[in-house]
């Protein structure tokens, strides 16, 4: 394993949240909001229709912060880290071990998500595995690839860059066979 459970997970989840503003943006209601707070199984208070415009807002900090090289991105985190004034405590709750919080669960939304996204961040730096985020290989699209497998071998952002870049594979291929 490239990371700890809980810093991969907050990598998965911060880089589905940056990804979804591209167009069309898919983080524009509550419900979206509180499913994305579900499937990712963010503890502390869930998010109101307060939280959505914060949240949103986050998106491309987060954005600029996954495409940085290895040293831009340090000052990113450490001015997160800084401004949220994160406090690295351990916590276990639920049937999650032991794993680290660097703030506390009664803090807005989007301030919860950024300080957990720095301290991921912060693994990342320190084993110099930067190159696990790339831009997606798709044309046109900004999306960000978060790429934890052995061999490297995510190309797209999302399904369906992965497929339209099977159906212009295939679009291609026929073009030759004709
Ligand atoms: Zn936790
Ligand atoms: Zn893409």
């Amino acid at each position: 394993m490239v990371f700890a459970s809980d810093t991969a997970e907050a990598l998965e989840a911060a880089v589905r949240l940056a990804n979804s503003e591209l167009e069309p943006d898919t983080l524009t209601t509550l419900e979206e909001l509180e499913a994305f707070f579900d499937e990712f199984e963010y503890t502390g208070s869930r998010p109101t229709s307060r939280d959505l415009q914060p949240v949103r807002s986050i998106r491309h900090q987060l954005h600029v912060m996954f495409t940085a090289t290895r040293d831009g991105a340090v000052p990113l985190v450490n001015a997160i880290l800084q401004q949220q004034v994160a406090v690295p405590q351990l916590v276990r709750h639920g049937d999650v071990d032991w794993h680290i919080h660097a703030t506390t669960d009664d803090r807005p939304l989007a301030e919860r998500i950024l300080v957990e996204t720095a301290m991921a961040m912060v693994d990342v730096v320190r084993a110099d595995e930067m190159s696990r985020f790339d831009r997606c290989a798709s044309d046109d699209c900004e999306g960000v690839v978060f790429d934890l497998s052995r061999n490297r071998s995510r190309k797209y952002c999302s399904t369906t860059c992965t497929n339209r870049a099977a159906v212009a594979a295939y679009r291609a291929r026929q073009a030759d066979a004709d």
